[in-house]
């Protein structure tokens, strides 16, 4: 069942659920922005309402990642439509809406960082490795050090129809993985709840800095 909103005569006040869902995953963005992964509008946030019908919260377009209220979260459908909201998603919703689909995310995070940009340009064969870091062990279900984690690399594109069903071949083709990389634009990461999806951005964002310094002292 979908958690709707109760909305008073204003439009302005939202169910205890609903709110709990919008003061934690703006927090959670202003934490992600104070860390210098979103600057300059770049990013876009969302978490899943509902899987039947998918409904998600998401960030609307062109706002600051570190002043975004709660209260001007987004909530959409399977096709993007706005159903709670006064302000235009975010062109990349669609993303936000495959990786809901094909994966077991409950919130899904998009960060334009300079290490993950960075990583992205080192891409080999459309994806970017990473091996031998202990923080490996921070995404769900790896165990080891001797882990190899190839997060794959799509061409960038504003051609956001096409570009989602290359992602969605890829979350279908590739096993699990825990992120997906856009070529000089950012990172996709996401969990199953707040707390995996935080930590799963935390650490490749830790492991993309530590890789692509590496990478270039052995230069
Ligand atoms: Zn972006």
């Amino acid at each position: 069942m979908i958690d709707r909103p109760n909305e008073d005569e204003e439009g302005g006040t939202f169910s205890p659920v609903f709110d709990k869902h919008r003061s934690e995953l703006t927090e959670l963005i202003h934490e992600i922005h104070g860390r210098g992964w979103s600057p300059g509008t770049g990013g876009n946030f969302s978490q899943v309402l509902s899987r039947e019908p998918l409904r998600l919260l998401v960030t609307p377009s062109g706002v600051d990642k570190g002043y975004v209220k709660p209260s001007e979260l987004l909530e959409v459908d399977a096709d993007g439509k706005v159903l709670v909201g006064d302000m235009p998603p975010s062109a990349e919703t669609l993303l936000h809406i495959v990786i809901a689909q094909e994966t077991n995310a409950g919130v899904i995070l998009h960060t334009h960082s300079i290490w993950n940009t960075l990583a992205s340009l080192s891409e080999k064969d459309g994806g970017y490795a990473i091996s031998h870091f202990e923080m490996l062990k921070g995404l769900q279900g790896i165990r080891t050090h001797e882990h190899t984690e190839v997060i794959p690399v799509l061409q960038n594109s504003q051609e956001m129809n096409s570009l989602g069903e290359e992602l969605r071949k890829i979350l279908r083709d590739e096993s699990n993985p825990h992120g997906v990389l856009l070529k000089g634009h950012g990172l996709y990461t996401w969990g199953r709840d707040i707390f995996e999806a935080r930590r799963h951005l935390e650490v490749l964002e830790f492991l993309f800095e530590v890789s692509v310094r590496a990478r270039s002292l052995e230069q």
